[in-house]
């Protein structure tokens, strides 16, 4: 018997739903992008939540949002998808890896530390496979060290750490919907954050705002 590790679960309610919007006007940032919007910000309790074409957009809008550029150091574990080092490396920062607790494939608290220089600007862990990281020892380091948390919460959108859904407890997170993840739109991903005062926070919800003015 073969167990896939991951397998899209679409019923014939999803297959409706797709064939509603394409007997629509809206084939793209469309009204279905701002009820998604506001069901994913329901559901995790959070104020913002800005639809994106992908995880690594979104993660990308995030580190952009955070006003990390070059020069800036951003810790996150060696054991991820490409994308968490890849959206630090598009805006020329750099990422620092630390090494992964085995019994959960997460990045260990106890090792963080020691990879914090004067660069850090920001933590990036990774939930792996849904299985959340241990964020209160994550959040006290960010919290002493002043540092933004950035989650890649791309494979555990509905995962709880202690009651708390992931995705929640850093200054933003981003969740991805691509056909290996929980919850599939083909591609696609959403950044959520209660953070306003994200430096550039106002630059990207004003990429929202204009997209807004197109749909009319
Ligand atoms: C899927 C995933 C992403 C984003 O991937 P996209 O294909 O760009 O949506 C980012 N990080 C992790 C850990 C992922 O699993």
């Amino acid at each position: 018997m073969k167990i896939p590790m991951s397998s899209p679960d679409l019923t014939a309610a999803e297959i409706a739903a797709v064939n509603e919007v394409l007997h629509s006007n809206y084939l793209s940032i469309g009204p279905k992008i701002v009820q998604f919007e506001e069901a994913i910000a329901a559901y995790c309790g959070v104020r913002h939540a800005i639809g994106v074409n992908s995880g690594t957009s979104g993660l990308h809008l995030a580190v952009i949002a955070a006003e990390i550029g070059e020069g800036d150091e951003v810790i996150t574990p060696s054991f991820s998808f490409i994308a968490s080092a890849n959206a630090v490396v598009y805006e020329r920062a750099r990422p620092v890896f630390v090494d992964i607790n085995p019994q959960t494939g997460n990045l260990d608290p106890q090792l963080i530390e020691a990879a914090i220089t004067p660069r850090t600007r920001a933590i990036m862990p990774v939930h792996a496979f849904g299985q959340p990281a241990d964020m209160d020892p994550i959040m006290e380091i960010a919290r002493r060290h002043k540092l933004y948390i950035i989650e890649d919460a791309c494979e555990a959108i509905g995962a709880e750490y202690k009651g708390q859904r992931a995705g929640t407890f850093g200054d933003a997170a981003v969740f991805a919907f691509y056909p290996n993840k929980q919850m599939t739109t083909g591609e696609g991903g959403m950044i959520i954050t209660n953070n306003e005062d994200l430096p550039r926070f106002s630059a990207v919800c004003a990429i929202r705002g204009a997209m807004s003015l197109m749909r009319g």
